[in-house]
């Protein structure tokens, strides 16, 4: 899939759309999701224009895996959510329901998420 330049997190990123920033570095944005399923609940995204994890996987640097891995365990720490436990989940296309075509991470937790993964 070809990476969308108008999509919504695209658009956070030019700093066309407010967000609640929790962290930052020089790769990667964490932010409260607009929409929160847990008491926590925080999406994690990478500057570069990537839609999805195999995207991300295959293209982008060792540098920028790396930053956008450590941002997770990091907003985990800043949320207060590392001791109690969470999940990390990335919706992957059609079939993952991903509804933003860049990729994110959700970090949930604050509260039991729940077993994984009732059917509908
Ligand atoms: P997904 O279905 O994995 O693509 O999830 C997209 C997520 O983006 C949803 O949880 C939305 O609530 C969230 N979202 C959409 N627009 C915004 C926004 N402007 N700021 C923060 N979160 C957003």
């Amino acid at each position: 899939m070809a990476y969308d330049d108008d999509n919504v997190f695209a658009r956070i990123l030019r700093g066309e759309i407010p967000n609640k920033t929790v962290a930052e570095d020089e790769h990667t944005l964490a932010f409260e999701d607009i929409s929160p399923a847990r008491a926590v609940h925080v999406l994690v995204i990478p500057k570069g224009a990537y839609v999805d994890w195999v995207d991300f996987a295959a293209n982008a640097t060792a540098e920028e895996q790396v930053a956008f891995t450590r941002m997770i365990a990091r907003v985990a720490e800043i949320t207060g959510i590392a001791e109690t436990g969470f999940r990390v989940i990335s919706n992957i296309g059609e079939n993952g329901h991903q509804e933003v075509p860049h990729l994110h991470m959700h970090v949930l937790g604050g509260e039991p998420v729940g077993r994984m993964l009732p059917r509908d």
